[in-house]
């Protein structure tokens, strides 16, 4: 925790107690600023009351006496309407920012460097992985923002210290002055178009990341999708940009359309990576994010030999495409965090040869999008409350079982790869699902999955030692 010192002697109400917020109103009060905390829920208002801070409900205050609103990321701020307390500082002139502002206003002069990271999907494992790497060669990184430890519990601001932070759209929305060193937009895709209502609006938000970006600093943007294509075409010309795609190999940019990665200059090849070889790096979206990461790293000044060494020992992120243990030739999988059939799609297409264990609470659309992929797939085993609605899409094109648990599934899907020939099957939890109807969450999802693969007998190693 550092002291939010731009803010000392101001007035500054909080709304949102939630973790992030609590660590930000405690940077706040350490700098001497005047803070007024507010939550709708009870219990957060308690508890921010219970660690000594001064509650008071923002509906009666005057807002004219505060400087600024800090506003938890998770509160709307223009859809489907505008927050009440969104409201209420408009009406007053007060500025609306998040605990991510508080964190920024706190970088000039300091010497530390941000890298901060956007886009629909993959944001948490490029944070990780470009984390991974710059630690890996001895870089004093710290990681942050919407994946782990919130930015205002990161170590203060110094010289060469550099912060790795994911954005969401909505803390890039509370964070007018963010000038990201490196900035990246991994891709476009219509998402939380709630909060966003068109997709205009959200590209426009997610295109920020690069408007404060200074002379000289680097922004790192795909051309694979229409939106981010149209972003990259207008980034300011005194940025430096690098541009990636892996769908088409690229003069200019960093590619890896069959999973080699190259950096290329005015055509002349710069660097060289195979990505195929990495086992947490499988698929052609992590191809992408390798892509970014590696850009990232450049840009803070890494070797190729260095970012590629980094890439090779990444754990990989719990609970995405985790490889959590091999049997044989079977590995197990645990993709829990692909609780819709778009990210389960990335699962499909990274592996030929799947006992898919799939289910849970169905989401709209279900698994319809699938079918092109479910060539990939020798057996389905599904679970909860999806289970007659995916095999009604199943039909006689998949083999199934319903099999009701996860673990009676784990168990189903082990029998059967044990007996398959090819050269390596996969046991894949990818459920297309939210897990609420027999999880808490697809973090206790992932862990039922491994809890149940790590009892099976004859385990031969994790899936990553095997790499
Ligand atoms: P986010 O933080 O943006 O939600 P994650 O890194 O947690 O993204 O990955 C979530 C899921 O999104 C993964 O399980 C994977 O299926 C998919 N994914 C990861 N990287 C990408 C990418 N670059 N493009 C598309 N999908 C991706």
């Amino acid at each position: 925790m550092y002291p939010a010192t731009a803010f000392a002697g101001k007035k500054v109400a909080v709304f949102g107690l939630a973790r992030s917020g609590l660590a930000c109103v405690e940077s706040l009060a350490s700098s001497g600023a005047d803070v007024c905390v507010w939550d709708d829920r009870p219990a957060a208002v308690e508890k921010a009351e219970a660690a000594g801070f001064m509650a008071a409900d923002l509906r009666a205050a005057n807002f004219a006496e505060f400087d600024s609103l800090v506003l938890s990321p998770g509160v709307p701020l223009t859809h489907p309407d505008p927050h009440w307390t969104v409201k209420k500082a408009q009406a007053a002139g007060v500025e609306i920012i998040g605990d991510t502002e508080v964190f920024a206003r706190e970088l000039p002069g300091s010497g530390a460097r941000t890298v901060c990271i956007t886009g629909t999907n993959g944001k948490s494992t490029t944070t990780a992985l470009i984390g991974h790497v710059l630690k890996s060669a001895g870089l004093d990184t710290h990681i942050g923002g919407n994946i782990g430890t919130a930015v205002c519990l990161l170590p203060p601001p110094q010289q060469d210290r550099v912060y790795v932070v994911e954005f969401s759209s909505y803390q890039i929305d509370l964070t007018p002055s963010l000038a990201p060193d490196v900035a990246v937009l991994l891709n476009l895709s219509p998402d939380h178009l709630d909060r966003h209502g068109t997709m205009e609006h959200y590209a426009s938000v997610k295109a920020r990341i690069f408007d404060n970006q200074r002379s000289g600093a680097r922004a790192i943007v795909s051309v694979d999708d229409q939106w981010c294509q149209m972003i990259s075409a207008q980034v300011p010309s005194s940025v430096d940009a690098v541009r990636m795609s892996v769908l088409q190999a690229l003069e200019d940019g960093v590619s890896a359309p069959e999973g080699q990665l190259r950096d290329q200059r005015a055509g002349k090849v710069l660097a060289e990576i195979d990505l195929t070889a990495m086992a947490t790096l499988r698929g052609r979206h992590n191809w992408q994010n390798a892509c970014a990461a590696y850009s990232a790293a450049r840009a803070l000044g890494l070797e190729p030999a260095a970012i590629e060494a980094g890439m090779r020992s990444f754990p990989g992120l719990a609970h995405r495409m985790e490889q959590v243990a091999r049997r044989g030739r079977v590995l197990f999988v645990n993709d829990s965090k692909a609780t819709n059939a778009d990210a389960v799609e990335k699962a499909l297409s990274s592996f030929e040869r799947i006992y898919w264990i799939a289910g849970g609470r169905a989401k709209e659309g279900g698994i319809d999008g699938l079918a092109h992929l479910f060539g990939r797939v020798a057996h389905a085993y599904l679970i909860g409350e999806a289970a007659d609605g995916f095999a009604g899409t199943l039909g006689t094109d998949v083999a199934f079982t319903k099999s009701g648990t996860l673990a009676q599934a784990v168990s189903d899907a082990a029998r059967d790869a044990a007996s398959d020939t090819s050269a390596e099957p996969v046991v894949l939890l990818s459920p297309a699902c939210a897990s609420f109807d027999q999880f808490t969450d697809f973090e206790t999802r992932g862990e039922a999955f491994r809890t149940a693969v790590m009892k099976l007998d004859g385990l031969t190693n994790t899936g990553n030692e095997a790499a």
